[in-house]
């Protein structure tokens, strides 16, 4: 009994030592800058053959590069979801594009309780109303690039210009107003580069005068993969629309049938060139689509590099990029024609890998690379951390912190588990699950049961679907046991395996109700 009365006034004396030395350092605030769909291969400092970003450039450079960072559903409102939770879909209600109950735990709540000033402004897609914030202003659903709505609590209001300008404005506001006696917690989530890809005047006149190198993959014929590939419905050149493609109607269309004429696929296009009109048709159109897809998205990258540019410079000038940790990221990666394929949601590299730019001066080593398998379910956890909060027994990621400070914990994860379930949603992409590790990738679609494995070091372009090489039987075994092993620790019982998300999809309102009951 002495011996455990003891024990717990020494646990007791170490726990306010730790805690009296975290209050002596100073809680650093956290600038937490999401995009949505901007892929890592879209950023200079990931050795893009695209685009220049010099303000994104400037954080790896100053601090961290993850290379290894990957969404566990690469979709815009379920990573928002397990951002949030800390939480895989299958314990936070929002596998597909279900409402959010903002009435469960996130860390957006527990920093505030702990004395954090928090913030959220820019793209939400939650379908419910933000809590845990002491202010808030978001996008409805997807929200506008020009003159957007913006829901508030007081009520709904417009604000004129260019949504990335707008969003760089609003953090700026909330950081200026805030209580200065209090860390900052704010989370500013940019709309850009989403589809509709539409950029600043600037950005669209200066990148309709480039020419963007095509990716390697731009014309996979998807030999050896499973019929899911085969049955996307995301590709530049089958699928993008006249809208897509900023292509002029003729003079005279209104209503329904200018909405249709918008919607179609071009089957040709009339194009300026060397001063003569001409029709392109095959290839040539289908390269033509490739480049404007490109010039657009990539016009709305630059203004999110401007955006973090600024916001820089503001914290520096006010002396507070010391104690203030930048992180940069994306709701998920996007395919910049790899496959040929725009949008997500697959497994595949470009989808999966999300950007992940960390600084924090004085405490993370400039110009660190970390090659560790990291998921959006850190997220949350990070930020507890960083609060100087215990991490709750229920979320399930982990912190970052230890990387941040150079350290490689002996148990850090070694595989990680994904799984997509918007089945067919707007592009057809079929539900599947899977596990990554290092050095490959085991997916299967079960609606399909179909299976694709890839060896990253010898194929990292994932053009060789491996699962019935005889020679590779001993890995696809060990690799059905991690995958296994995960869903069964990550407590996935299948629960939304069936489901039929039937809900308006990507671009509509939210239902009244929501589409799949949410978790306690
Ligand atoms: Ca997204």
């Amino acid at each position: 009994m002495v011996m455990v009365l003891r024990f717990r006034i020494l646990l007791l004396t170490l726990l306010l030592a730790t805690a009296s030395a975290a209050r002596a350092a100073g809680r650093p605030n956290i600038l937490f800058i999401m995009t949505d769909d901007h892929a890592a291969h879209a950023i200079g400092a990931y050795g893009s053959r695209v685009n220049r970003t010099p303000a994104m450039d400037r954080l790896a450079r100053e601090g961290m590069r993850f290379t290894h960072a990957f969404a566990v559903n690469s979709i815009c409102t379920p990573s928002r979801a397990t951002l949030l939770t800390g939480k895989y879909s299958h314990l936070n209600g929002v596998p597909v594009f279900n409402r959010f109950d903002g009435s469960q735990p996130t860390v957006a709540k527990y920093l505030q309780a702990a004395g954090y000033h928090t913030g959220m402004i820019g793209k939400w897609h939650l379908g419910s109303d933000p809590t845990g914030f002491d202010e808030w202003i978001v996008l409805p659903g997807q929200g506008d690039y020009y003159d957007p709505s913006f829901l508030t609590p007081a009520g709904r209001k417009v604000i004129p210009g260019y949504v990335t300008d707008i969003i760089t404005d609003l953090s700026l506001d909330f950081l200026k107003r805030r209580p200065t006696n209090q860390p900052f917690f704010l989370m500013c989530h940019h709309k850009a580069p989403h589809r509709g890809w539409e950029p600043s005047a600037k950005y669209r006149a200066e990148f309709a005068r480039r020419t963007i190198p095509e990716p390697a993959t731009l014309w996979d014929d998807y030999a050896t993969r499973t019929d899911a590939l085969h049955e996307n419905r995301q590709r530049v050149f089958d699928d993008l629309t006249r809208r897509d493609l900023k292509m002029t109607p003729p003079s005279g269309l209104e209503g329904t049938a200018l909405a249709q004429w918008l919607n179609a696929i071009p089957r040709e296009a009339e194009v300026e060139r060397d001063g003569h009109r001409e029709i392109l048709t095959g290839d040539a159109l289908n390269r033509w689509k490739y480049q404007r897809y490109m010039q657009d998205y990539l016009g709305c990258v630059q203004s999110v590099d401007d955006s973090i540019g600024v916001l820089m410079e503001w914290l520096a000038a006010q002396g507070l990029a010391e104690n203030t940790v930048v992180i940069y990221t994306s709701d998920q990666g996007f395919f910049l024609g790899d496959h040929g394929m725009y949008d997500k949601r697959f497994m595949y590299e470009p989808s999966l890998r999300m950007p992940l730019l960390v600084r924090w001066p004085g405490q993370i080593r400039p110009g660190s690379v970390e090659d560790a398998l990291v998921i959006n379910p850190d997220f949350a956890p990070t930020f507890m951390d960083l609060a100087g909060l215990k991490v709750p027994f229920d979320m399930q990621g982990r912190s970052l912190v230890p990387l941040f400070h150079g350290e490689h914990p002996a148990d850090w994860r070694t595989s990680l588990y994904y799984r997509y379930y918007h089945d067919p949603g707007h592009h057809n992409t079929r539900a599947h699950y899977g596990v990554r590790t290092q050095t490959h990738k085991l997916i299967y679609f079960w609606k399909k049961d179909q299976w694709e494995l890839f060896d990253l070091v010898k194929d990292p372009d994932e053009l060789h679907n491996l699962y019935s090489d005889p020679a590779q039987q001993e890995t696809v075994a060990t690799l059905k046991k991690e995958l296994a092993r995960l869903k069964r620790e990550l407590r996935d019982d299948d629960q939304f395996a069936n489901e039929q998300p039937g809900g308006p999809g990507v671009d509509g309102p939210f239902p009244d109700k929501p589409l799949l009951p949410s978790k306690p």
